[in-house]
């Protein structure tokens, strides 16, 4: 593996699937009464968000945390950063506090590029404007992979404000790494004009598409980020893009539906179809933690093999753990309910401004 995870370029097929097996290990630490392995101890990994977020932050701070890393919430309301300082002085402060990895999140695409000049621990990017997100991605792949048991062959869609989406371009990139095939779906407005240098199938008709597929991935409208008037209006655009529940009818049997959060529901998907069974949206984010607890671990120098279970035996209160509880569900992990349950029409008041996933 690289040192650091700016992009899904930094890994390859191979580093995909150990990561994945990886965090297949760590997923059970989750199930547990107390979800804590000393695999990080004495490590200290630093969320440096620039941008509001909830979710990815809390994930990646429950993911240190079950490492048994100190962690460092750093976030730029409160901070020296409202006074004036930069990002490099910010970087520089906390290179000489000994951070070991540092998780950014920053509203310009680059940036996390430009941190690994100043510090010498990993950086993690954990979405950087519209460039890239490859922990939603990876994420994304371990829930695939998990329910239909591959990702080799796979026929999958990414439907929406593709042209803003740093996940629609990690998630493109490590889907055709992994071998599936994809289809990016959208009005023309939202299609990036290289995507078919990607690797990638262009449509922009939903329906045409939903009938082959295995995977249907759903984009929030991102319009904190759209600086025009790409569609006419947001009840025109749920009407040729969304996923109602009649769309949902043309997909083949066992197909996932899937969402990276937050969702404008009532917009790019209708409420009661985020809640059907084969939409995985909860998973994905449960899965967010055991994957994130395997990138911090393999990108950290963790010695463990892709595979090999962290069991901490040297802890008198882990040894209680083993045959703990399962089956419980990972605290803070559930999905915030965005936009209305009511189903209605939808309007502008129902999208979310500002990313926070
Ligand atoms: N959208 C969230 C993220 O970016 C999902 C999660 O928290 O796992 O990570
Ligand atoms: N949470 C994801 C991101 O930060 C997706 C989104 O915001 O729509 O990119």
């Amino acid at each position: 593996m690289n040192k650091h995870l700016l992009s899904i370029h930094d890994v390859t097929a191979e580093d995909i699937v150990r990561v994945l097996d990886t965090a297949d290990s760590f997923r059970e630490v989750g199930t547990r009464v107390i979800k804590k392995v000393p695999a990080l101890r004495g490590r200290t990994v630093v969320n440096l968000f620039y941008e509001n977020s909830t979710r990815t932050r809390i994930s990646f701070e429950l993911a240190a945390k079950r490492l048994s890393a100190d962690v460092i919430n750093f976030s730029t309301g409160g901070s020296s950063v409202s006074k004036g300082e930069s990002l490099k002085d910010t970087a520089l402060t906390l290179q000489a506090m000994g951070a070991d990895a540092i998780v950014i999140r920053h509203s310009s695409s680059g940036s996390p590029y430009q941190l690994t000049k100043w510090v010498k621990g990993s950086v993690l990017n954990a979405g950087d404007g519209t460039h890239e997100h490859p922990t939603q991605a990876l994420l994304d792949l371990y829930t695939i992979r998990e329910r239909l048991g591959r990702l080799e062959g796979l026929r999958t869609a990414i439907v929406g404000d593709v042209l803003h989406s740093r996940v629609a371009r990690s998630l493109s990139f490590a889907l055709v790494k992994m071998g599936a095939e994809v289809t990016l779906v959208g009005p023309p407005t939202l299609i990036p004009p290289t995507a078919p240098r990607w690797g990638v199938e262009v449509s922009y008709d939903i329906e045409s598409v939903l009938p082959k597929l295995d995977v249907c991935y759903m984009l929030r409208v991102q319009r904190e980020r759209q600086r025009q008037q790409y569609f006419p209006s947001v009840r025109e655009y749920a009407r040729l893009f969304g996923l109602s529940r009649e769309r949902v009818a043309m997909l083949p049997e066992g197909a996932l539906i899937m969402h990276p959060g937050p969702m404008n529901r009532g917009v790019e998907i209708d409420s009661d179809v985020a809640d059907l069974p084969q939409a995985v949206i909860e998973e994905q984010v449960t899965n967010g933690i055991a994957v994130r607890m395997s990138l911090l671990y393999l990108l950290l120098g963790g010695s463990g093999a892709a595979g090999a279970p962290p069991i901490p035996v040297e802890e008198p209160e882990q040894v209680a753990l083993i045959g703990g509880v399962r089956g419980g569900s990972p605290a803070g992990t559930s999905r915030g309910a965005h936009g209305s349950e009511a189903g209605g029409p939808p309007d502008q008041e129902k999208l979310e401004v500002g990313a926070d996933a």
